[in-house]
């Protein structure tokens, strides 16, 4: 069998090597926590999420993965449909057209100009998710619905995220149906997330914990450093960050400063829990606040016991320079300005220097490229920082790639 190494035990690396398991005899190497962004956090009776909340149920590898290693994966209740925008003050956001009608989470007029939606001219070429809001929706939906929704998806900004890396569907339904919502309403979608959140009854561990019991491998806790240090291996898969990948890769001048161009963004999930805390719901997603949205776990989820809160992102980069205490403070002023609740029974705080990669303008075609390098000198490459960021994007890229593997095993 030929020997794989893979770098990086999130769940990028950890999917791949349980797709490939009968075909390679595997070693992953992991620095720091296996299941990497996925890792939860136990503290007191209190369990917070250091990075992932959950998935959505509409990526058929997700659910069958947990179907195949024997775990069931628990959906959000009710009170998941219930979200919130704070924009100086708390806005439900609208499920049905009728009530977004009703709302007053747009003026008047902003709801008007969304209906010339119809007859803007597609635009198939790349753009930011600003450009592409204010051009087919109109500057208020941008304003008021686009900036919180980045905020919450991928710690951005519109400006500085590209509409055709980041949301790739509605850009090929503008495309492809002239207007989105006339290929929203071909394909008989509102406006509302194609699926439903899901996670596990004891936190997104519990599943990288049964993952990892039914890959057969060699784990080994170790940071590569120098891809030089895996001259025994057939094939090798870095599976971390683009700036870990730049950094092992460094002798690969090319490809090491091409993967140094995908940017992070900081984000700190703050975790809290406060008595009788409102609204019920999945959460509140902010327009201006450093804190860019807080999510109500315990509400929507069994086990969770508390919130939590995520500060920083591209909106306030500046996060970098505070510390642990500083931190907690305007995640704990925000929490108050939002909902009026004081004195946290427990505060806790993860920071990712690194969380979340930004798909920036000319993202898809700076991959393409690094990719092409990459297969020049016989390196693979996956992860969230190229195509996809969500969980679901990354066992449905690791499946596909380990498809992709073993053919071309078979075909050598
Ligand atoms: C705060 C936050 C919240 C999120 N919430 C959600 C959510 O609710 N839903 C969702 O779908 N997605 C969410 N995401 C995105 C999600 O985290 C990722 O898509 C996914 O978990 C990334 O997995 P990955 O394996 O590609 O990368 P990672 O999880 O980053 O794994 C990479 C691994 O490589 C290891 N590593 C790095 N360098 C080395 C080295 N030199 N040697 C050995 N090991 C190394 C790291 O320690 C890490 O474990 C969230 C992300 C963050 C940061």
């Amino acid at each position: 069998m030929q020997k794989l190494a893979i770098i990086g035990g999130g769940i990028s690396g950890l999917s791949l090597a349980y797709y490939l398991q009968d075909k390679f005899e595997i070693t992953i190497f992991e620095k720091e926590k296996w299941g990497g962004k996925a890792y939860t956090q136990k503290v007191d009776n209190y369990l917070f999420e250091e990075g992932v909340n959950g998935f959505l149920s509409n990526s058929p590898k997700t659910l069958e993965l947990c179907k195949e290693i024997g775990i069931e994966p628990i959906k959000a209740n009710e009170n998941a449909k219930k979200r919130f925008i704070y924009d100086d003050k708390l806005i439900e956001i609208p499920l049905k057209p009728i009530d977004f009608i009703k709302s007053d989470i747009m003026s008047f007029k902003g709801k008007i100009r969304l209906l010339k939606e119809f007859f803007i001219k597609p635009k198939c070429e790349e753009e930011s998710v600003e450009e592409f809001a204010v051009r087919r929706l109109g500057k208020e939906f941008n304003d008021k619905m686009m900036i919180p929704m980045l905020a919450g998806i991928y710690a951005s900004t519109p400006e500085i995220t590209s509409m055709n890396a980041a949301f790739p569907k509605l850009k090929k339904i503008e495309c492809e149906y002239g207007s989105l919502f006339k290929g929203m309403m071909k394909l008989k979608r509102g406006g509302q997330p194609s699926g439903e959140l899901h996670s596990f009854e004891w936190g997104m561990s519990e599943f990288i914990n049964r993952l990892k019991e039914k890959i057969k491998a060699t784990f080994v806790q170790q940071e590569i450093k120098d891809i030089d240090e895996l001259k025994d291996f057939d094939k090798i898969v870095l599976a971390t960050p683009a700036y870990e990948s730049a950094s092992i890769l460094k002798k690969y001048e090319k490809l090491s400063s091409l993967l140094k161009k995908i940017k992070y963004n900081p984000v700190a999930i703050v975790g809290f829990d406060y008595e009788d805390i409102k609204p019920v719901g999945f959460g509140i997603l902010t327009i201006k606040e450093k804190s860019l949205g807080i999510l109500m776990d315990k509400y929507i989820f069994p086990n969770r016991n508390g919130i939590r809160v995520m500060v920083g992102g591209a909106r306030y980069p500046e996060i970098k320079n505070l510390n642990e205490k500083e931190i907690i403070e305007i995640a704990k002023k925000d929490v108050e300005k939002i909902t009026n609740s004081k004195n946290p029974k427990i505060s806790w705080v993860k920071f990712h220097k690194n969380a979340i990669p930004n798909y920036s303008l000319g993202h898809q075609q700076l991959v393409d490229e690094i990719f092409e390098e990459a297969k020049k000198v016989d390196i693979i490459l996956t992860g969230n920082a190229y195509r996809g960021v969500s969980f679901n994007d990354c066992i449905k890229n690791s499946f596909n790639l380990a498809k992709e593997l073993k053919n071309e095993k078979i075909a050598g």
